[in-house]
């Protein structure tokens, strides 16, 4: 079987992974925990990095950070991963669902200008929605399968009415704006370590930002809100969202790793769509100009009449595809919650495939892969 994504293991991870246990350092703290959070907050560029134990952590200690409290409202894209929301609904504040850019699949950032000056006022000293009447905290843009959002653009908009920005850069480490890493845009930024991101501590997360507050908000929440370690004093109700020193390691093998990883990703990519251009009918992502992706995931667009028919052949042929999460918006405990004129992202939804994209996958899995959508597209 060709897999979706499986990690990569093939440095440092073994030698740091014992150096803990011969140590006695395995738990929520040790060496690597502080090393891992300042290396990472070097490789990104930003001042600092909280290692936390999961992204979805991260991200809900992120909004927290921004202010985010109940009953205010969070901008958010419906073509995301489920964690984006669910930390929204964890403040007790409410997502207003985006649509995606059709070229990114992500949040398009015209229709979040146009819904900010639109569908939203000033109302003594608060940016509020007109239809909600809540407080319009925070817009969370996320960078869909490694691809940047356009970051310029969004900060503009959203600082010019008070509005504060979390990137949820869970899948993009590495990528990079018109040169600028992503993490580095927004009032704080969320990366993930997750098994099937671009690289992994095992499960983890950080939070990384330029703002002494921010960060101190983040570190203190993270560690139960901790005042005093003699007396066990805490001044808020905070998390334990600590990473452990044993994936600390891990992750510490892995970001020495890191860039070799995305150059091997961009050549599978640029391979994938080499070999793809001659099908008419498929369509392979493109990278917006001034962008350069870590290419986490690879997605295809075919028509909808062909979609599921072409998942079930590779899937027949052991290859391990999945369509595009289903949208946010559509979910049960979502339906409720605001939406904002999505006609892209339902059309991106019904059109894509994610293909393999290992960072161990081979030149001779990717001609297997594109040989397996030409057969079926020669048969309809
Ligand atoms: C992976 C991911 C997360 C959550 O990360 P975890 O480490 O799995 O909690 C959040 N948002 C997006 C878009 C993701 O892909």
């Amino acid at each position: 079987m060709i897999p979706l994504s499986v990690p990569h293991l093939a440095g440092n991870e073994w030698k740091y992974v014992r150096e803990c246990l011969d140590t006695n350092w395995v738990s929520s703290a040790g060496s690597f925990v502080t090393r891992f959070g300042e290396e990472l907050a070097e490789y990104v560029g930003v001042k600092h990095a909280v290692a936390v134990n999961t992204g979805s952590a991260g991200l809900h200690l992120a909004l927290l950070a921004c202010g985010v409290q109940e009953g205010d409202e969070v901008i958010v894209p419906t073509l995301t991963f489920i964690a984006t929301i669910n930390v929204v609904r964890y403040c007790g504040a409410h997502p207003v669902f985006m649509d995606a850019d059709p070229e990114t699949f992500c949040l398009d950032e015209k229709k979040l200008k146009r819904f900010l000056e639109e569908e939203c006022e000033e109302r003594e000293g608060q940016f509020v929605n007109k239809t909600s009447g809540r407080v319009v905290r925070v817009v969370m843009p996320v960078h869909v399968f490694g691809h940047p959002s356009a970051m310029g653009d969004i900060m503009t908009t959203a600082r010019a009415h008070g509005v504060k920005v979390v990137e949820d850069a869970t899948e993009s480490l590495g990528s990079t704006l018109h040169g600028r890493k992503t993490g580095t845009f927004a009032d704080a930024s969320v990366f993930s370590f997750n098994g099937n991101k671009i690289m992994t501590s095992g499960g983890g997360g950080a939070v990384v930002t330029d703002s002494d507050d921010v960060h101190a908000r983040v570190k203190h929440l993270a560690n139960q809100a901790n005042t005093d370690v003699f007396i066990y004093d805490h001044d808020d109700v905070g998390f334990n969202y600590r990473l452990t020193n044993v994936q600390a390691a891990i992750g510490a093998a892995q970001l020495e790793q890191l860039d070799g990883f995305i150059e091997k990703k961009r050549r599978n990519a640029a391979l994938y769509a080499e070999l793809l251009a001659s099908v008419h009918q498929v369509e392979f992502a493109v990278e917006r100009e001034g962008v350069r992706s870590n290419c986490w995931f690879y997605t295809i667009l075919v028509s909808t009449q062909h979609r599921d028919a072409l998942m079930a052949h590779l899937v027949e042929k052991k290859i391990q595809v999945r369509p595009i999460w289903k949208l946010m918006h559509e979910m049960d405990m979502f339906s409720v919650c605001q939406q904002y004129e999505l006609t892209e992202a339902p059309r991106i939804q019904s059109m894509g495939i994610n293909l393999p994209c290992s960072t161990s996958l081979t030149e001779d899995e990717v001609h297997f892969v594109v040989n397996a959508i030409k057969e079926y597209f020669s048969h309809v």
